[in-house]
This record gives structure tokens, C-alpha cells and sequence, in this order.
């Protein structure tokens, strides 16, 4: 088994044996959910940096359910993007021109709790997407092949090879872009095998990692990332402004100077898709714009992400702009 499996196998998935790891006393256990519909999901490395007995910890409020979870709020929704009005196929979303998003598995390195995608309807029945890349083939209007999921390096490396070569026959297709997560879980995911692969490429390949919190980043995390700065390959981060985990001017800041530092640029910062079970994690557009207001007197320009707004029905993300 390759290395990058045989971690992923390691992950949490019992409640307790994360809680136990993580030394919680009566009165913390008492706040986690048990049994979430979204199921526990949480690489080692993870848990690891998560403090101990710590429910306040920003990587443990990312990860782990808590009760609050079941609470109801009549602005959630089941499908708050509005994915299923968007499906050329089961696997293929086309909201915006230009660009087509291939949700290539359901499957992720760590389940976020505030996952806009936890209750799509995946599909697994068809890995070779020949039907997909029959509609992106038949539409010259779009340059863009966006791979997302779940989590596209959940993939096999010969699954995404076939998918690359297929893509290298299609004459509009200039532009393939990730959107993983992967890599703060398991960075060890980008292989020299993954890397071969990424090189037979002839479309520009472009990274966009979701990353919230600084803790997400460490050494290994940047070693991985360079091997895919080094083929030429720009790596652009989305973060999710998130409650009580990253709403603050000290936690953006510290997060996006590790990243430009690192030459990962800030592509969009995203206000929380109003999911069932994440209300919680809600910050108001006001909030978010002081916040990006303050971030720009003690940042470069190119450290500031768009902060935007997913509208369901609009041509594109709405840019929440602070005039
Ligand atoms: C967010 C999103 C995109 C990408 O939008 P960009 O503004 O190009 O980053 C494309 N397709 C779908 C369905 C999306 O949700
Ligand atoms: S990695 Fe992405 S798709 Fe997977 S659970 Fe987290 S936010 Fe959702």
C-alpha cells in the first residue's frame, strides 16, 4: 500500500478514542456530539496538534461534532450553494462560464464540520468520468476543468493520470485546477508519483488548498507544497471565516503571512455557507468586512484574499467589497 493510504487508514473515526487521545475531562466530553450524521473523520496529524482537553482549540472546533451541531436554525439548509440546480451530470457542476467543476468522489482526508458538500448526493458508481469529459469536450466555452469533491487527491494516482491524459486531448481545456485539502492532513498524499503525474500535464495545472487556521501549516506542509511550487505550478489558498476558529485580525493575519511567505497567495476568503448543523460557525458580513478593513492597513494588497459571498443563481462568487 502507498504511504499516503496506509495514513489515511490511521484516521479518527471513534469519538472516544479521539477524546481519550485528546486527555478530555467529564465536563468537555460532555459537549461532543457522539453519533454525527456527518460522521468523525480526523488524520493524526490533526489530532496531534489539537491541544489537550481543549474544546476551544481551533483545529477541534474544525473537526470535531459538537452538540451545538443539532440546534435549529430556520436559515440553514441542506444544499446552501445550491449544487443540485447546477448538475450537468451527477459529477459535473457548471455554475459559472468558462469553468467546470468535476466533483470526482465523495471522499475527504478530514470531514470539516461546516462542509457546505455534507450532504451531496455523491455517486461512486463511475470513476472515469468519460461522460463528463464528453460534455467539457462538446463546449468550447469552457477552459477550465475544476477537480474537487469530496477531495480529489482522495483519488488514485492512475485514476488522476487517466483523467490528466484525457484532458491533455481536449484543445480548449487550458487551465486544471485542485481544490484539495488534503495536504494539511496528509501532506505525504504528494507523491513523486503524484508529481510525475502532475508533469504530464500540458494544461497549466493550478492549486487552490483550503486552509483556515495557521495550525493547518507546518514544516512538512510547506516542504510538500514546494515540490509543487517548484514544477511551475501556482498554489492559491480559500479559507472559510469561521467563528471562534479564525474571526479575529491576529489569527487572519498570522495565517496569511505564513502563506505569502511560503509564496501561497490568498485567493478567497469565504463567508460560511449556511449548512444545517454549522450555524454556529456564523460570522456577519459587517463583522467580515471590518475585519478585512483592518487586515489592510497591516498587509500587503497581495496578502488579502476576496471576501465573497456564494449567492446561489448569481454568474459568479459575490465579492463583498468594503467602500
Ligand atoms: C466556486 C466555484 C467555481 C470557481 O469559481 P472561481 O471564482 O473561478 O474560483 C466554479 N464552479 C463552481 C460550481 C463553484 O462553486
Ligand atoms: S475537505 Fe473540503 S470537501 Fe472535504 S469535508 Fe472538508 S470542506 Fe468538505
Amino acid at each position: 500500500m502507498t504511504l499516503w493510504k496506509s495514513i489515511l487508514k490511521k484516521n479518527f473515526h471513534k469519538t472516544e478514542a479521539l477524546l481519550d487521545f485528546l486527555d478530555f475531562d467529564e465536563k468537555n466530553r460532555a459537549l461532543v456530539l457522539q453519533k454525527a450524521r456527518f460522521c468523525l473523520n480526523v488524520p493524526i496529524r490533526l489530532a496531534e496538534k489539537m491541544a489537550k482537553n481543549a474544546p476551544d482549540d481551533p483545529l477541534f472546533l474544525q473537526f470535531v461534532p459538537l452538540k451545538k451541531e443539532l440546534d435549529k436554525h430556520h436559515e440553514s439548509l441542506s444544499d446552501p450553494v445550491q449544487d443540485r440546480c447546477f448538475q450537468k451530470t451527477a459529477l459535473l457542476l457548471q455554475k459559472y462560464q468558462s469553468r467546470a467543476l468535476l466533483v470526482t468522489n465523495g471522499v475527504c482526508a478530514m470531514h470539516c464540520r461546516f462542509c457546505f458538500r455534507q450532504n451531496y448526493p455523491y455517486n461512486f458508481s463511475e470513476k472515469v468520468f468519460e461522460k463528463e469529459l464528453a460534455i467539457i469536450k462538446s463546449d468550447p466555452s469552457i477552459h477550465e476543468i475544476i477537480l474537487s469533491g469530496g477531495d480529489p487527491l482522495s483519488l488514485s494516482d492512475d485514476i488522476l493520470r487517466a483523467l490528466i491524459l484525457n484532458i491533455n486531448q481536449i484543445p480548449h481545456i487550458k487551465v486544471i485546477r485542485f481544490h484539495t485539502r488534503f495536504l494539511i492532513g496528509i501532506p505525504e498524499r504528494v507523491s513523486e508519483e503524484f508529481l510525475s503525474l502532475l508533469k504530464e500535464s500540458k494544461k497549466q495545472i493550478v492549486f487552490a488548498l483550503h486552509i483556515n487556521h495557521k495550525k493547518e501549516l507546518d514544516q512538512d506542509v510547506f516542504d510538500y507544497v514546494k515540490k509543487i511550487q517548484l514544477l511551475g505550478i501556482p498554489v492559491l489558498t480559500q479559507t472559510v471565516l469561521l467563528k471562534d476558529v479564525n474571526d479575529t485580525k491576529e489569527a487572519l493575519k498570522e495565517l496569511f503571512l505564513d502563506l505569502i511567505s511560503k509564496g501561497m497567495i490568498p485567493y478567497y476568503l469565504h463567508t460560511l455557507d449556511p449548512v444545517q448543523g454549522a450555524m454556529h460557525f456564523d460570522v456577519s458580513i459587517e463583522e467580515a468586512k471590518g475585519l478585512i478593513k483592518e487586515l489592510r492597513k497591516e498587509l500587503p494588497g497581495y496578502s488579502i484574499p476576496r471576501l465573497v459571498k456564494e449567492i446561489p443563481g448569481k454568474e459568479h462568487k459575490t465579492p463583498i467589497f468594503d467602500l
